[in-house]
């Protein structure tokens, strides 16, 4: 008999919900090895004993047989506890106790294995719309509470049958430990109901139900993962144009669900990089160029857009209705414009019963709203726009920062981030909190995260704008608080994202951001540690009149940029009475702010151009300036310095003189801005430039930026999986928060 040894493995990271205890479950039965494996609120345990080489050789294996989703991020080793089985067993998860900081999986979109079986005439599942196993299904829409066991999910209601139960327990089978394990006979299923809720079909009739429904041009709301879609063929114009109407959304493109890749590929275009992520477990939408061919697609479906939003079927709900349709449909958040998704039925018939012709729902409760992830790619890498579906929560290093420290995030695309065992984990997208009942779902979404890391509030980050409902909200944390300003927490979270320590010079340019003059800022050149940051350079300041107006009115910001700079152009897009009293307005100072914003020189440069005079939707003008630059060339148009401003002026100047197709023109706007960016870094010779905020949406900006810095020397560092927007805002609050010299 050789010598016996005993150890016990903490894993730390990604190892819960993604099959890692019936894999680590099987090696230790190839290795003849005992002792057990269990879920821990920091990750999960693993006590070995057996001969010194089994074990040696269990954890030079142990990587290799990982599942594709599982991340092991550290290992500590320490003796194991006295009493080890004789045999290897699979044990509950331990009492929770702390701070839980166990990584919480997103949605996983389902998996071939799973496919192949709904489609198997001869399978249990066979067409069985809430098919999962531990590679797929869902995850982080339905956990109530850590440890992720059945009971803390919501799938705690249905008890497993006998078969269920057996795959369940055997670890050779692929639902081994699956949670939301079902099937037809013990799982969830499906109701079609009229728009007043009245049932009208159950179970095997539904799907066809939805189906006709949707043929016959109908609006249908879907219960999926996050919440209520709405789907109707994009292909019929008067359906479309129908949404439109009774969402109250006039022009803001929708996303579009595609059967199979190959009808994306007849519709547009989608190289490898975009390819792999629509085909991924997170299956977002992704931004894709439209097909100047074989489009398909009914103009209401993004009008005035060159790209669509596309995404795959994530679920087998959305498999087994797509398959059947055979065609592209719509599919928008179950809400009116600018609203928080809907997850409960009741709720959803209360809010779309005047929207959806009919439901189709199911009785798997939803944890927590979550709309779908949108994403685009940028020189071949991810540029995020919203983490939802798929890609929340999401969680990225902060060594040194305490437990229970709370970022409030910002106004629009807001989203709310806290400190847990080293790491800064981020809310899915929540929503603009400028309408009715926006506090109430901050909250949820704070008092969410809190408690499922088992946190206590030592602290809270928070904007520095007064009026954000964020702010208001975390003052009732009752807990110390410290105020960021915005552009700094954009450049933080670029920071954080690159492992960078600084100084770096960071490039904040959005729409609007509350700066430390009162003044809003957005054309922002900052030089920035974590902690601290000193303001080098800014784009020239304008005067803006009517605060909410001017963020929705191109014509406001060109009005603003001529009278800056003196010019007696006539402003394009009003009506002479109009005209007369924003010049009052003007003139006297009333209800007129300053700003620095890139996003609204964008604004002032689309209304020049005559591509946009009043938005329908946020972005709207400078998406529309953009798509017009597309991959055209031009010379940067000449730019001055007054003082530490960038003055635009020579530029505007030239732009209504010239007599330049609005192509051209749209170009060199894009060249001229990124020269300035280079002209500021050769002032301040820092090596690493920061780019961060909204403007870095824009692709053609972000990609010729990142070139022309590289060309002058410089090493630029953009965001890949925190979106430059304001979703970023919340872990750049948490990260100057936690550098502070107080921690
Ligand atoms: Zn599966
Ligand atoms: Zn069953
Ligand atoms: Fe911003």
């Amino acid at each position: 008999m050789t010598e016996e040894q005993a150890i016990l493995l903490r894993m730390r990271g990604r190892v819960q919900g993604v099959g890692f205890r019936p894999v680590v479950f099987r090696l230790a039965h190839e290795l003849n090895l005992h002792g057990w494996v269990r879920n821990d609120t920091a990750g999960a345990e693993v006590a070995l004993g057996g001969a010194p080489a089994a074990i040696a050789r269990f954890r030079a294996e142990l990587p290799g047989r990982l599942p594709a989703a599982a991340d092991i991020q550290g290992v500590e080793e320490s003796p194991a506890p006295a009493g080890l089985p004789a045999t290897f067993e699979i044990r509950l998860s331990t009492e929770p106790t702390g701070a839980r900081v166990a990584g919480i999986l997103p949605d996983l979109a389902t998996c071939p294995d799973c496919l192949r079986e709904l489609y198997n005439p001869r399978d249990r599942r066979y067409r069985y719309p809430f098919i999962n196993c531990t590679h797929c299904g869902p995850r982080f829409s339905i956990i109530r509470q850590l440890p992720y066991d059945r009971a803390n999910t919501t799938m705690h209601r249905f008890r497993m049958c006998p078969d269920c139960d057996a795959e369940y327990r055997d670890p050779a089978n692929r639902r081994f430990h699956a949670q939301p394990n079902a099937c037809p006979v013990c799982g969830p299923s499906l109701t079609w109901t009229a728009a007043d809720g009245r049932l009208l079909a159950v179970r095997d009739e539904t799907l066809a139900a939805a189906v006709a429904a949707v043929r016959r041009g109908l609006i249908v709301a879907v219960k999926g993962l996050g919440g209520f879609h709405l789907l109707v063929d994009a292909r019929d114009g008067a359906a479309v144009r129908r949404l439109r109407e009774r969402k109250q959304r006039d022009e803001k493109p929708f996303a579009v669900l595609f059967p199979t890749l190959k009808a994306i590929h007849e519709t547009c275009d989608a190289a490898t990089p975009e390819i792999h992520w629509l085909k991924s477990a997170a299956a977002p939408i992704v931004l894709l160029h439209r097909r100047a061919d074989g489009d398909g697609l009914a103009p209401e479906v993004a009008p005035g857009l060159p790209w669509i939003g596309a995404m795959l079927p994530y679920t087998p709900l959305h498999h087994l209705l797509l398959h059947e349709l055979g065609f592209p449909v719509v599919a928008t958040s179950g809400n009116l414009t600018d609203e928080p998704i809907c997850t409960d039925f009741d709720e959803a018939v209360a809010r779309l019963g005047g929207i959806a012709d009919f439901f189709l729902t199911h009785d798997r409760p939803i944890a927590r709203p979550m709309d779908d992830s949108v994403m685009a790619l940028c020189d071949g890498e991810p540029l995020m726009m919203r983490r939802g579906r798929g890609l929340a929560p999401y969680s990225l290093p902060l060594p040194g920062a305490p437990d229970g420290l709370v970022a409030a995030g910002a106004q629009m695309k807001s989203t709310v981030a806290v400190t847990a065992g080293g790491n800064a984990v981020m809310s899915p997208h929540i929503g603009d909190l400028d309408h009715e009942g926006a506090a109430r779902l901050w909250k949820s979404a704070v008092d969410d995260l809190i408690g499922l890391h088992g946190l206590t509030p030592v602290a809270v980050a928070v904007d520095r704008h007064p009026e954000y409902v964020a702010t208001r909200g975390a003052v009732d944390l009752c807990v110390p608080m410290k105020r960021v300003q915005h552009h700094h927490a954009h450049i933080a979270a670029c920071m954080a994202e690159n492992r960078l320590a600084g100084p770096v010079l960071g490039i904040a340019w959005d729409g609007t951001g509350f700066g430390m003059d009162g003044t809003i800022w957005g054309g922002e050149f900052l030089v920035c540690t974590r902690a601290e940051f000193r303001r080098t350079a800014w784009l020239r300041p304008f005067p803006l009149a009517g605060s909410d107006a001017a963020a929705r009115e191109p014509r406001r910001a060109a009005l603003g940029v001529l009278r800056e700079m003196g010019s007696d152009h006539p402003p394009p897009g009003w009506r002479p009475g109009e005209l007369e009293v924003l010049n009052r307005m003007l003139a006297e100072r009333l209800n007129v702010v300053r700003t620095s914003s890139a996003g609204r020189l964008f604004d002032a440069v689309a209304s020049l151009l005559g591509v946009c005079q009043i938005m329908s939707h946020e972005g709207q003008a400078a998406m529309r300036l953009e798509a017009l630059a597309g991959e055209g060339g031009g010379a940067p148009y000449p730019f001055g310095w007054i003082g530490k401003a960038l003055d635009w002026a020579p530029m505007i100047n030239e732009l209504l003189t010239g007599g330049e197709v609005p192509s051209v023109v749209a170009a060199r706007f894009h060249a001229t801005l990124v020269e300035m960016m280079v002209a500021v870094a050769k002032r301040e010779q820092l090596a690493d430039v920061c780019l961060s905020g909204g403007c870095f949406q824009n692709r053609r900006l972000l990609s010729d930026a990142l070139r022309r810095l590289r060309e002058a020397g410089f090493t630029p560092w953009r965001h890949r999986q925190i979106p430059p927007n304001d979703a970023g805002i919340c872990l750049g609050q948490a990260v100057e928060k936690g550098a502070a010299k107080e921690f």
